[in-house]
């Protein structure tokens, strides 16, 4: 048996003359994350709306995927009928009462109310008439159920529009947010930790696809390191879309930073290096900015004063959606998307393994240039070497 889900979009319908672009991507988005389904579903547009015909047996499956893409609002299940008299029509949703409400039992007795909205306005009754006549309708078969105008548990809704009427009353609460692809590319920093898997699905929840780097260092870092930030970029993808992940060998740049700078500025120096490549690599992609997991003041590079001299090397826009989020809010959207489980296994990450004891937490940009300067004759050579070995792997 067939289903049917109205799907009902957040802000995108007022984007105005864009809006048809919008729409087109949602729609777009739908078809890809419904495609894994068992059995093809149709996916079309009509009247600022999307509606979703599926195979029932489908039902959770199809409901999981559409949890994961951005821009949808409400999904509801839904009952579309041919325009109808109201006598057809008050039968129509006493029946749709029973399907929905009594298919398994008697259930607890409930409170409704109806709420008829008429896009088609030369249907024959008004919307305070259809109100009161399916409610009456519906009490009259079900006489253990009541009205309450003010906190109904169960919201009837009946709308009237020229070529059929929809009815529905449930509604699922989407991810909201803006389409994927509708807002350009940023390249995003993505370690193994817990933050930057949670900033890129923040960024992306506006509308922005995603390309993804990640800087390791064999063999100090291993390649079960490497593995699990595959394994995060997978996950996000379910929300964001393909991720095209850019692996660095970062070795010998941290090696010969270590080697030549003092090693309080160790920290700060190689994620300055971490930037130049990162936003290298975002403008060959055609990327618009560079997003991290950075949040002010949870580590000694993440002062206001280390962002600064940080950010000093990069001209592209960085986003940084966690900088004003606590640890425990970013852990609670970690948990939400299924990337915490992965983010806490412990293997070893690039930034610990040559971490001073003491990193500097104020660092001043005048001293960090000085220590750079020392790296000015080899570092040219490594770092050419680092964007020619970059490895690529599409998820
Ligand atoms: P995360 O949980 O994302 O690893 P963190 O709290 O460990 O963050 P840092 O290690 O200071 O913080 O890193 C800050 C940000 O820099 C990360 O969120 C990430 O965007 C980027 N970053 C750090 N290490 C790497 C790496 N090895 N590869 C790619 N990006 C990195
Ligand atoms: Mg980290």
């Amino acid at each position: 048996m067939a289903g049917m889900l109205l799907i009902k979009y957040s802000e995108i319908g007022v984007k105005g003359k864009n809006r048809y672009v919008f729409e087109d991507m949602l729609v777009r988005n739908i078809k890809s994350a419904l495609k894994p389904l068992d059995h093809p579903c149709d996916v079309r547009k009509a009247d600022g709306r999307v509606y979703i015909s599926y195979e029932e047996e489908d039902y959770e499956e199809a409901l999981e995927a559409l949890s994961k893409v951005f821009g949808i609002a409400w999904i509801c299940p839904v009952t579309q009928i041919r325009p109808v008299g109201i006598e057809e029509l008050k039968e129509q949703v006493v029946q749709f009462v029973r399907d929905t409400y009594f298919s398994k039992g008697e259930p607890e007795p409930f409170s409704f109310k109806v709420n008829c909205r008429r896009a088609e306005k030369s249907y024959p009754l008004n919307s305070m008439e259809v109100n009161m006549l399916a409610g009456e309708a519906v009490l009259e078969a079900f006489p253990q159920l009541t009205v309450d105008v003010h906190h109904p548990d169960v919201m009837l809704n009946i709308e009237i529009r020229p070529k059929d009427i929809n009815l529905y009353s449930v509604s699922i609460e989407g991810l909201n947010g803006m389409p994927v692809g509708s807002s350009g590319k940023a390249m995003l920093l993505l370690s193994g930790g817990i933050d930057s898997p949670v900033a890129g699905y923040l960024i992306s929840k506006r509308g922005v696809s995603l390309d993804a780097v990640y800087f390791h260092a064999p063999p100090y870092t291993s390649e079960r390191a490497k593995q699990k930030v595959v394994d995060l970029a997978k996950i996000i993808s379910a929300y964001t879309g393909p991720v095209k992940l850019h692996i660095v060998n970062f070795t010998e740049i941290q090696m010969k930073i270590y080697e030549v700078c003092p090693h309080d500025e160790l920290t700060i120096i190689m994620r300055r290096y971490m930037m130049k490549i990162a936003q290298e690599l975002a403008e060959k992609e055609g990327c618009l900015g560079l997003v991290t997991g950075e949040s002010i003041g949870q580590v000694a590079s993440q002062t206001m004063q280390s962002m600064l001299v940080t950010n000093e090397v990069c001209h592209l826009p960085v986003y940084r959606p966690l900088c004003a989020f606590d640890k425990l809010d970013i852990v609670a959207i970690s948990e939400k998307i299924g990337a915490y489980e992965t983010s806490i296994l412990p293997y070893e990450d690039c930034c610990t393994i040559f971490v001073a004891k003491h990193p500097v937490t104020k660092p001043k940009l005048d001293r960090i240039l000085r220590s750079e300067r020392k790296l000015e004759g080899v570092m040219k050579e490594l770092y050419q070497k680092a964007m020619e070995t970059v490895e690529v792997i599409e998820i």
